[in-house]
């Protein structure tokens, strides 16, 4: 496996970042709003996101385990640290890199749920086209990718290749 060509750039995640995060401004006006990061991929878009937020956020971190193959997810989630806060009552606005079967988000939903929060939403940068998947109501969409398995901007390949400016594809993976 190598890394192939570059799918998004630097400048057009930051624009569609800027995008998303004067909806979320809009949205969230008044409110006091949770953003929950999902490590470790999603702690670049968190950190570049909440940047283009105008508002007091506060921030948390779930760390999630999925079974499986090191590019195949499997739906069968662990939760290695879970969130530091209560969220009853609180906004909480999850944070996720990529949506690919959403199978990890379905399950982080009905967690978090059952907390009653006030609000519960969904944002993802990238999320894979021409994948079934259940169901999800996300609020806030960056990219819609063809299903090819990608890193950087914080998406890994064995451990590597977070620090990637950019979205690569990489090439050799079926
Ligand atoms: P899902 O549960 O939606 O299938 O997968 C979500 C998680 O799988 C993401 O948060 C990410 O960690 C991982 N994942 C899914 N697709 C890709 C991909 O193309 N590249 C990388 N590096 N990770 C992916």
């Amino acid at each position: 496996m190598k890394i192939g060509k570059e799918m998004i750039s630097a400048q057009e995640i930051d624009d569609k970042l800027a995008e998303m995060g004067a909806a979320i401004t809009a949205d969230y006006r008044g409110k006091d709003l949770l953003l929950v990061g999902i490590l470790k991929g999603a702690f670049v878009v968190m950190a570049d996101l909440a940047r283009h937020i105008d508002l007091p956020v506060e921030f948390d971190f779930m760390a999630i385990s999925s079974y499986g193959s090191a590019t195949k997810s499997s739906g069968v989630v662990r939760i290695l640290k879970d969130l530091d806060q209560e969220i009853a009552d609180r906004h909480v606005l999850i944070v996720e890199d990529i949506v690919d079967t959403g199978l990890t988000l379905q399950y982080l939903l009905k967690n978090l749920s059952v907390r009653k929060p006030a609000s519960l939403s969904l944002a993802a940068l990238l999320i894979k086209d021409g994948v079934e998947r259940p169901p999800l109501d996300i609020a806030y969409e960056g990219f819609h990718i063809p299903p090819k398995f990608v890193v950087g901007y914080g998406l890994d390949l064995d451990g590597k290749y977070r620090n990637l400016p950019y979205v690569a594809e990489v090439e050799g993976v079926d």
